[in-house]
């Protein structure tokens, strides 16, 4: 079981808050479609043969491709990669959508849109510099619908700044009347190479309070539960037969092969990257070669990976499975940390699995960081 990563590296305008590589440079899409197209022929081995379940176009916008790259793309993947999937999905914006968008996408077998909506409020889409406005946000999902799309997933950004929550409830209640299988929220990070970051060094932005943003979350977890959604990782909802495949399958660290500029992949080994950088990635396939760097993990580099990215989720750390695989009990090695952050109501053991609790997920890098091994404790 494997997943397929396309990163498709343009969009319209910059979001405000974004710090993922894409360019506002159009010109360049059918140059790096025809590059994605040889990366996918150059590497074909490197899942081993391992058959590839999911497809997921993330970007940037890949709803923004015409649909003739599409096409090209898909039809490359069939070729070098045929099999029956299990889910493809499309990050697509809701200015992109129209029936006949849609009706085509559909017809290439996608089959689960992630939509980038992020609020319902215009001053906030505006403040974000989002391309689309809440009526189009509002839109998107009807005519998600007509075209026969029962898997979507709306994505919203909850910690925006301002006064009180309002704009937060009112962006929450929205989506959850709008009823979809799937809802993902992430609170806004500000990060230093993006214009928030920018306005934030020079006092022109002041980003929310720690404890504003915990409130609202705590609020989406509370909301999300009483709509009857599964919390399935930390910033995932779903309806029970819901869950993205794809990212669940990332975070159960299963391999993926990751095509395009920026793009990621893992093995179940090591991890690698390509450049970021449009020009960079084309001219190097221009010349047959791939530009990936590979970034071997140790052990233990391996294992803590594998305890934050399971505690991000309902699976949790399974273990009993790196106990088999590493000889390392670490319910034992880290006996300390564990008591004490589960008499603060932070972390519990089922059975062999550790699991944060919803108090817990608030804190959950800096509790993984606590149960975090060293190189020398496989020694
Ligand atoms: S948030 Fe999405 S649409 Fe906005 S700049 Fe980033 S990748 Fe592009």
């Amino acid at each position: 079981m494997a997943g397929l990563y396309i990163h498709i590296p343009f969009c319209k305008q910059a979001c405000h808050y974004c710090d993922f590589h894409f360019s506002t440079n159009l010109k360049s899409i059918a140059s790096v479609v025809d590059c994605i197209c040889v990366e996918l022929d150059l590497r074909k081995d490197y899942l081993k043969g391992e058959q590839v379940d999911t497809i997921y176009f993330g970007g940037g916008t890949p709803s923004l491709l015409p649909t003739d790259s599409l096409e090209k793309i898909l039809t490359q993947i069939a070729l070098l990669f045929p099999g029956k999937r299990q889910e493809v999905t499309l990050e697509a914006n809701p200015d992109d959508l129209n029936p006949e968008a849609l009706a085509t996408w559909k017809s290439l077998g996608i089959d689960r849109l992630s939509l980038g909506i992020q609020s319902f409020q215009d001053p906030i889409l505006k403040a974000y510099n989002r391309a689309h406005s809440s009526k189009e946000a509002k839109q998107a999902i009807q005519l998600a619908r007509a075209a026969g799309f029962e898997k979507f997933s709306i994505d919203l950004i909850y910690g925006y700044p301002h006064s009180d929550h309002s704009l937060w409830h009112l962006d929450l209640e929205e989506a959850l009347r709008l009823d979809p299988g799937h809802l993902s929220a992430y609170s806004l990070t500000i990060e230093p190479q993006t214009t928030f970051g920018n306005w934030t060094q020079k006092g022109k932005f002041s980003p929310a309070e720690d404890e504003f943003v915990a409130q609202q979350y705590e609020w989406l977890q509370e909301q999300c539960d009483k709509a009857g959604y599964v919390q399935y990782e930390i910033s995932n909802f779903s309806r029970p037969t819901q869950a993205a495949v794809h990212n669940s399958n990332y975070w159960k660290r299963s391999p993926y092969l990751g095509i395009g500029p920026s793009a990621h992949s893992f093995d179940g080994q090591s991890r690698g990257f390509n450049p970021s950088s449009n020009p960079s990635y084309t001219k190097a396939l221009a010349k047959g070669s791939v530009p990936f760097v590979i970034e071997n993990l140790s052990s233990s580099e391996r294992i803590n990976e594998e305890i934050l990215t399971g505690l991000r989720t309902r699976w949790g750390v399974d273990t009993e499975s790196l106990a088999n695989r590493y000889r390392l009990d670490i319910l034992e090695l880290k006996k300390g940390p564990i008591t004490k952050l589960t008499a603060l109501g932070m972390i519990q053991t089922l059975g062999k699995t550790l699991t944060l609790t919803r108090k817990g997920q608030l804190l959950a890098d800096s509790i993984a960081s606590e149960i975090f091994i060293d190189p020398h404790d496989l020694s």
